[in-house]
């Protein structure tokens, strides 16, 4: 579970990007961020994910305060999360299975594990017959794709997706909100931030509702 508690968020400039966020997010649920650009889905999803330092307030998640995490634990945790981005920025000279790969020879998996993990994520994102090709010869949606592919390779329990579908056509849009929305079903917690309301009105899961760095969604709470 998630936990935000009066989180705030000021920038260098002196901008106020969030303003007391109090909010819970389920584990194994889905959430669509929603609001305008500028309203704070990043920022929240960067404080989330540890690429940003709240200026105050709390974010707990799964029970473990983040401001309690020395420098040692911050790996485990990075590696519970799983980031998607709305360019997936592959490195253009690997296949896609070196893309894949990367993170878990990192992470010093065995050879047979990769293998295994990246065939088990190329099968779910539909993309398996394309793991030695290079991600220039793929189309946008494919990208992406990989890009998502590659964030659940590590197996991650959380995934954050900021605008996933903003470089993406309509139909290309759907198909990867049902690609998320059948991660949801075996049992990761998405929090996908969007601003395509079209969209997301297509999907019967929660919104939160940003502006101006504040939650103005009526409910901000898992409904029971
Ligand atoms: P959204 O994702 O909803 O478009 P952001 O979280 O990106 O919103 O931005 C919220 C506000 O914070 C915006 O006004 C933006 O200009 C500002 N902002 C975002 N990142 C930074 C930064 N690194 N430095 C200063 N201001 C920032």
């Amino acid at each position: 579970m998630i936990i935000l508690k009066n989180l705030r968020k000021r920038y260098q400039t002196g901008h106020d990007a969030l303003r007391g966020i109090n909010l819970k997010v389920d584990r194994g649920e889905l959430v669509f961020l929603t609001g305008h650009s500028g309203a704070g889905k990043s920022t929240l999803l960067k404080l989330i994910g540890l690429l940003e330092r709240p200026s105050s307030g709390k974010i707990i998640v799964d029970d473990e305060d983040l401001d309690t995490l020395g420098s040692k634990q911050i790996p485990f945790y990075r590696r519970k999360i799983g980031m998607i981005f709305q360019n997936p920025t592959l490195l253009n000279d690997r296949s896609v299975f070196e893309n894949l790969a990367l993170p878990l020879r990192i992470a010093d998996f065995s050879e047979a594990e990769i293998r295994s993990r990246i065939h088990a994520s190329l099968e779910l994102v539909g993309l398996l017959k394309k793991q030695n090709q290079f991600p220039l010869a793929l189309s946008g949606g494919e990208q992406q794709r990989v890009g998502i592919a590659r964030a659940i390779v590590s197996r991650p329990e959380i995934i954050l997706a900021d605008e996933p579908t903003g470089n993406l056509d309509p139909e290309l849009s759907r198909e990867i909100m049902k690609l998320f929305a059948r991660l949801n079903q075996v049992g990761i917690t998405l929090v996908i931030a969007t601003h395509d309301m079209a969209l997301i009105s297509e999907f019967d899961f929660r919104q939160i509702h940003l502006q101006d760095g504040k939650v103005t969604a009526p409910q901000s709470e898992p409904q029971t």
